[in-house]
């Protein structure tokens, strides 16, 4: 089985790498030709992106949006003119559920299969190989590349048909959003209460509040490591899609919407491309005390 690997950012070349590890026949391809140098250095052939789509029998993608993963597959140069019936599509990134069914429709008409697969575990799982993959698309094909998928993951659960992988990512951004803003809002007011928030984390972490989203960002808080990991802008990309999603189905959502314009400040004043624990930035801000 050859598969073809289009975006090698900060996922997407650990991910590359761990697919190389596990015996994999990889292309790969990205705009940034230093991202395809490392990953070509670890073993993957550097590729066009019309070579991938002619050459291989499953095609991958790890962009940043609805609108890439659609220019990617379905613009003029678009994969979908070169890849061949039978074969199948796997979207890694985190995009609009609408999106993935949308190209998921033009696929069909060639034959092609498409699973929608977004991850959950940032940069450090993405290296170990430990990622959570939440995937949409048919049994049968997820049957058949949920191996592929385990080589980059320790968890990979089908959740339902295509776009049910993206509508979970959706869920899973706006509990991590909200979480990591929980995390921000209590450290500073320990703080401010003369505790310091470094045996507050101590003392709370093994209990109720305590959390994946505590451990990996309420350290860089303490640590004033804002060093991304997952970039504000990419979280603001998720909640706009979570918010959309939400609106067309009539779910409501406050803290969504809320913690949405937390992220649009610190877009704002500059902070765009640090990491999503960047929002004790805004605390920072609101009260002029530093953890
Ligand atoms: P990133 O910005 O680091 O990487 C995106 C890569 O896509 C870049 O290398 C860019 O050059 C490439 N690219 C963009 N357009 C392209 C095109 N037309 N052709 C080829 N390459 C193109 O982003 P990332 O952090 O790796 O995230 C990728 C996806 O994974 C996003 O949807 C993000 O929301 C999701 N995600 C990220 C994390 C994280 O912690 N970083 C965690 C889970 C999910």
């Amino acid at each position: 089985m050859r598969v073809g690997l289009i975006g090698l950012g900060i996922m997407g070349k650990p991910m590359a790498e761990n697919m190389v590890r596990a015996g994999v026949d990889l292309l790969v391809s990205d705009l940034n030709r230093n991202s395809v140098e490392v990953v070509a250095n670890a073993g993957a052939q550097p590729a066009v992106n019309k070579e991938i789509g002619q050459s291989c029998d499953v095609v991958m993608t790890m962009l940043p949006n609805s609108s890439h993963v659609k220019a990617v597959m379905l613009g003029d140069e678009g994969l979908v003119k070169y890849m061949k019936e039978g074969t199948v599509f796997i979207d890694m990134s985190s995009i609009n559920p609408v999106a993935s069914k949308e190209i998921e429709a033009e696929l069909e008409k060639k034959g092609i299969s498409m699973l929608d697969a977004p991850v959950s575990g940032g940069e450090p799982k993405a290296i170990d190989g430990t990622l959570s993959f939440m995937v949409g698309g048919k049994q049968e094909v997820f049957n058949k590349y949920k191996p592929l998928l385990e080589t980059m993951g320790s968890s990979v659960v089908r959740c339902g048909e295509v776009g049910a992988g993206n509508t979970a990512k959706l869920a899973n951004q706006i509990i991590v959003a909200c979480n990591i803003r929980a995390v921000a809002e209590a450290f500073t007011m320990a703080k401010m209460a003369g505790v310091d928030p470094a045996l507050v984390y101590e003392a709370i972490k093994g209990g109720l509040a305590g959390s994946a989203v505590l451990d990996a960002k309420g350290t860089m808080m303490l640590d004033g490591n804002d060093y991304p990991g997952f970039k504000i802008d990419l979280h603001i990309k998720d909640l706009n899609n979570a918010l959309d999603c939400a609106h067309t189905v009539g779910a409501p959502v406050p803290m969504t919407a809320d913690v949405q314009e937390v992220l649009q400040w610190l877009h704002s004043s500059g902070n765009g491309q640090k990491d999503h624990s960047g929002i004790i930035k805004y605390y920072e801000h609101l009260t002029g005390v530093k953890l």
